[in-house]
């Protein structure tokens, strides 16, 4: 089959993943296709050949101006004719990218949205010949959704002037409304589905109770990524600089990264965490839409993310390579407190908070559950699976227990103070603690003055925090954050509804998990393959360098390991080793043949010394 031999030639892979082959298939022969595919899946293979396989240029169009770029070298280092036009361009270099595409010397051309609805870029394409065009980040054309571009809603017009190109929307993130949103918006009811099982297998999910956040994500770095490219996210930029700071004291290499930072700083201190190997970004959300750095081995959320969608999306930017990898969140009080008040004080009209008030509970759901994340995660997007045995719920099952009289003295203690206490004070109220406020108010006299004293301070914070997370309780930010009972509380207090809490957990020492063998890459490596295999990183740090372009532009990890294994001497044998194609041979074979050749006689060298 020709697409397999552009498979194995250019971008020098063995196989087609899951749908791959079928989609590449359907568009090459002009069908239109909606692809939903998880982060890592490789979307980008469905539209690239494709497009190299019907003659004519490939138009994708793409909100991630800051990727084009590396995206562009990419495909330059494979031998793909690819450019970009977007506004980050000189007049200059765009018209040689014009002139490149009217003479037809262009596999595949990136086009921002804003540039395409241009009538003089339309024209453009009009008197080109066109072999399809790629819609990446399809979900941005949803209202709802969380990174939504008015310029996705024009992008119909495509179907309109172009008719007879096959179009390909593709996204990472998709419940059923935003799937329905883009078929529907982008006029592609006619279009074939092609859904992905949603599951990255080689992430670990994570969610620990957050007692104290800093320290409990430098231990967990420390314990289970040292040395790892990871992002930690953060929701305000004052935060971002405070933990990268923090980081950077702690010994570690951290960046911070959000939009009030200068464009050039913040271009710099991307390119340095695509290019250098153990950087931790300390970002907003601002940071990493569409990063294609394939061996980030951890994501940490020191705050709450808003929804499941963002949550996913995230986390997916972990272990794209298929080694393993992890999703870290800390989580407490404070998040359902800030992530409650954040809907309520928008400007946003009833509608639209009721959206997000039940995309939040579905998050905080996912936060307290006592079964399987995965399974919770899977199912959010639609997808049916059983227990992973890869998230801390399945390694370390937490207990839960019928609640309900504990919640009944919580809901008590904030009733009998009137409903006009913080958490602090209520707590102290249940535990029987004669502080000065307590006395002030004369609380020691309530019939619940310490009918809670059973518990810590952190448990019953523990048990606040999942009566507001189930919307029993609810923190009145207009008066000095008291606490108030909700109408779902009433049926909880009479006793006709049972509450399962979840057990408190102490929070427990970690361990690294991650020097398990990267089994599904199929490359465990014994002790002198890993010298190798160090060196050859090493050798591409130079060789990124020199090109200015990203290590993993030259070669993935994965493909490194597969050298450090099999030790190919010759071009032949290189050539069988996945992720190195026609062109990559033809620019590193030799240099990596020798190369491989002197590491292994120093190697025997040094044994014979020994
Ligand atoms: P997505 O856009 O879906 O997040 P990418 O297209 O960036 O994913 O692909 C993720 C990674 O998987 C890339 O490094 C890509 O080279 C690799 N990949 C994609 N398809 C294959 C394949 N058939 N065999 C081996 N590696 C693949
Ligand atoms: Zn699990």
């Amino acid at each position: 089959m020709q697409a397999l031999h552009i498979l194995e030639t250019v971008f020098g892979y063995t196989a087609f993943r899951d749908q791959q082959a079928q989609i590449v298939e359907h568009v090459a022969n002009g069908g239109d296709a909606l692809v939903l595919m998880p982060t890592g899946g490789g979307k980008s293979l469905c539209y690239q050949i494709p497009a190299l396989l019907r003659g004519g240029v490939g138009v994708v169009i793409s909100p991630l101006i800051a990727l084009m770029q590396d995206q562009v070298d990419a495909l330059a280092e494979v031998g793909v004719r690819a450019a970009f036009l977007n506004s980050t361009q000189t007049h200059e270099e765009s018209a040689r990218i014009e002139y490149r595409l009217r003479m037809g010397d262009l596999d595949l051309l990136y086009i921002a949205p804003e540039r395409l609805m241009n009538a003089r870029c339309l024209a453009l394409l009009e008197a080109s010949k066109i072999a399809l065009f790629a819609i990446d980040e399809a979900h941005c054309v949803s209202q709802w959704g969380h990174d939504f571009r008015p310029e996705y809603i024009k992008l119909s017009v495509l179907h309109e002037r172009f008719p007879s190109i096959p179009r390909i929307a593709l996204t990472a993130t998709a419940d059923q409304q935003t799937r329905d949103e883009i078929a529907l918006r982008l006029q592609l009811d006619d279009a074939l589905k092609f859904v992905s099982s949603f599951d990255r297998p080689n992430i670990r999910y994570q969610i620990v109770e957050k007692t104290n956040g800093r320290k409990q994500l430098l231990d967990f770095i420390r314990n289970e990524h040292a040395g790892d490219a990871g992002i930690v996210y953060c929701l305000s930029r004052k935060k971002v600089e405070e933990i990268a700071d923090f980081l950077n004291e702690s010994g570690l290499t951290a960046l911070p990264y959000h939009a009030g930072m200068s464009y050039s700083t913040r271009a710099e201190h991307q390119a340095r965490f695509l290019r250098e190997e153990n950087i931790v970004m300390v970002a907003t959300i601002a940071f990493g839409m569409g990063i294609d750095k394939p061996d980030v081995r951890f994501v940490a959320h020191l705050d709450l993310p808003k929804s499941i969608e963002g949550y996913y999306q995230e986390t997916g930017r972990a272990g794209r390579d298929g080694a393993p990898a992890s999703a870290w969140m800390a989580y407490g009080l404070q998040d359902v407190v800030q992530q409650r008040r954040m809907i309520d004080e928008s400007e946003a009209d009833e509608t639209f908070k009721r959206i997000l008030g039940v995309k939040l509970d579905a998050m905080l759901a996912l936060c307290e559950t006592i079964t399987c994340r995965r399974v919770r995660l899977l199912a959010y997007f639609g997808q049916h699976s059983t227990a992973c045995n890869n998230c801390d719920i399945c390694l370390n099952p937490p207990t839960a227990y019928n609640g309900t009289i504990t919640v009944q003295k919580l809901l008590s203690a904030i009733y009998r103070v009137d409903q006009r206490f913080g958490a602090n004070h209520v707590i102290d109220v249940l535990r029987g603690i004669d502080s000065e406020k307590i006395k002030q108010w004369q609380h020691d006299r309530l019939s619940t003055f310490g009918i809670g004293a059973e518990l810590s301070e952190a448990e019953w914070r523990a048990v606040l925090r999942q009566t507001i997370a189930l919307g029993l309780v609810m923190v009145d930010h207009d008066a000095y954050h008291a606490l108030k009972l909700t109408n779902k509380a009433r049926p909880v207090l009479r006793g006709e509804e049972i509450v399962q809490l979840r057990q408190y957990q102490k929070p427990i020492k970690t361990k690294r998990i991650y020097n398990k063998p990267y089994a599904d890459i199929g490359a465990d490596l014994s002790p002198e393959e890993q010298i190798l295999f160090d060196k050859l990183r090493w050798w591409r740090v130079e060789t990124a360098r020199k090109h200015n372009v990203p290590a993993y532009v030259i070669f993935h990890d994965a493909t490194l390991r597969e050298i450090a294994k099999e030790k190919p001497n010759s071009l032949h044998a290189l050539r069988g080793v996945s992720g190195v194609g026609e062109k990559k041979l033809e620019t590193y074979g030799e240099e990596m043949i020798a190369l491989i050749n002197s590491l292994i006689a120093n190697q025997k060298l040094q044994d014979l010394i020994v």
